[in-house]
């Protein structure tokens, strides 16, 4: 888009274990797509997207890293967490253990990243709950999720990449969270 020009760029990188959807919500958000079958060994590493945040009157440009396979190994370096404003912390709905291991990327983003990044956490395939006979598949109550993310001081935000279901809400919401602590200085 020649002659679109941004208030600011902000690195955001995508965390959780693997097979939670975190290339598809950068791949939803970039591309407004979902693949029902993507290569897991071909992850997303990147993606970039412009937005419009028009209470602060700003164009932000985002520019987003995932951890494209790397988490079974748990190598995340700190180059990646380097220069970070924002961090989507993703789980999956429906499997609780991806839930319980948000305290796991927590901690090492805790351990390497700015303190002053901003985290959503993202309970991400609430399309898999929403018809009646769905709502048995899912194993994480909304309401578990909110305390947890209250407790830790994370925004909190159920998304579907499949559907696109605040998917870019939960890109916006931190992004607005990220401009107000630049504004204060922070
Ligand atoms: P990653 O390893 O965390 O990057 O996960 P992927 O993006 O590769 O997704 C893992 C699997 O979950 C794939 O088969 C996706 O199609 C599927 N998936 C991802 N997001 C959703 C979602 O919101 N809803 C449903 N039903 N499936 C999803």
């Amino acid at each position: 888009m020649a002659g679109i020009s941004w208030h600011y760029v902000l690195k955001f990188i995508i965390t959780g274990d693997a097979a939670v959807g975190k290339s598809s919500l950068l791949v939803r958000l970039t591309d407004q797509r979902f693949l029902a079958n993507p290569d897991p060994t071909l992850g997303v590493e990147f993606g970039s997207k412009l937005v419009t945040i028009p209470e602060e009157n700003k164009i932000v440009k985002l520019q987003c890293w995932d951890t494209a396979g790397t988490e079974s190994f748990r190598s995340i370096t700190r180059s990646y967490y380097r220069g970070a404003a924002g961090c989507l912390l993703v789980y999956d709905v429906t499997n609780r253990t991806t839930f319980e291991n948000c305290r796991t990327w927590l901690a090492d983003v805790r351990e390497h990243a700015d303190p002053h990044l901003t985290c959503i956490l993202v309970g991400n395939k609430v399309d898999l709950c929403s018809s009646e006979d769905g709502s048995r598949r899912r194993e994480v109550p909304t309401e578990e999720a909110e305390r947890f993310a209250q407790e830790e001081d994370l925004l909190f935000v159920e998304a579907s990449a499949k559907s696109g279901e605040n998917v870019q809400d939960a890109f916006e919401r931190a992004t607005r969270d990220i401009l107000t602590k630049i504004e204060r200085g922070v």
